[in-house]
């Protein structure tokens, strides 16, 4: 168990991956910090360099429910601690970014994954990572505009991305930083298959935005 203190594993640090790892393969045991430092490596480096220079290149796996875990977090850095309903919601996600304390959360042994095989495991935090960095880079860069636009949005995403977000019963001034942070992590996964340029499943308007949001170049 990694949690509690304030010891944070940096992607960057002397542990973590060099920049510029572009041609990598999923680790092959089932281990979420691997999983993290595999999706970490497999970022464009302009990418690492975005999330470094908002603070979003922390991250900590964790074991317990990531609600729980954020307001531990919090308490020990003196910080105001996340309400009930947000502490009860965060506790049943897969991975959390906590903007105050510019930390990315990833909870492993989530019961939903139970039962996965290792590769399906890895994929999966990897995904978690990718959407959380994805989250970050859209709340932090994310233009006005589109974020009152998160309905209309919805409808243009791919079909499977709108889905998720409805049935998570996200907030509708949610919608367009979960729009950008699920097309990251579906971006990212069909790149490191060897993926590039758009893909003819995402809608022109989508791909700007991750253009302008996550300074997509693929
Ligand atoms: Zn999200």
């Amino acid at each position: 168990m990694q949690r509690g203190g304030w010891s944070v594993a940096r992607p960057n640090s002397p542990r973590g991956p060099p920049h510029n790892v572009e041609a990598v393969t999923l680790p092959g045991r089932a281990n979420a910090d691997e999983a993290v430092v595999f999706a970490w490596r497999s970022l464009p480096a302009r990418h690492k360099q975005l999330l470094e220079s908002i603070g979003a290149s922390q991250w900590q796996v964790v074991r317990t429910p990531l609600g729980t875990a954020a307001n531990e977090f919090l308490e020990s850095a003196g910080e105001r601690l996340w309400l009930p309903a947000v502490r009860r919601d965060a506790d049943r996600a897969f991975g959390v970014w906590i903007r105050e304390l510019r930390i990315v959360l990833i909870r492993d042994g989530h019961p939903k994954l139970a039962g996965l095989n290792d590769a399906t495991l890895e994929e999966f935090i990897a995904r978690v990572a990718w959407h959380e960095w994805g989250h970050a880079l859209s709340i932090e860069r994310c233009p006005p505009e589109p974020l009152g636009q998160g309905r209309r949005l919805l409808e243009l995403a791919p079909p499977g991305i709108g889905e998720r977000i409805r049935e998570a019963g996200y907030r509708v001034q949610d919608y367009t930083h979960e729009v950008i942070a699920e097309t990251y992590a579906l971006l990212m996964l069909r790149r490191i298959k060897g993926g590039t340029g758009k893909p003819s499943w995402l809608d022109d308007e989508i791909y700007g935005l991750m253009q302008t949001t996550t300074d997509w170049t693929d």
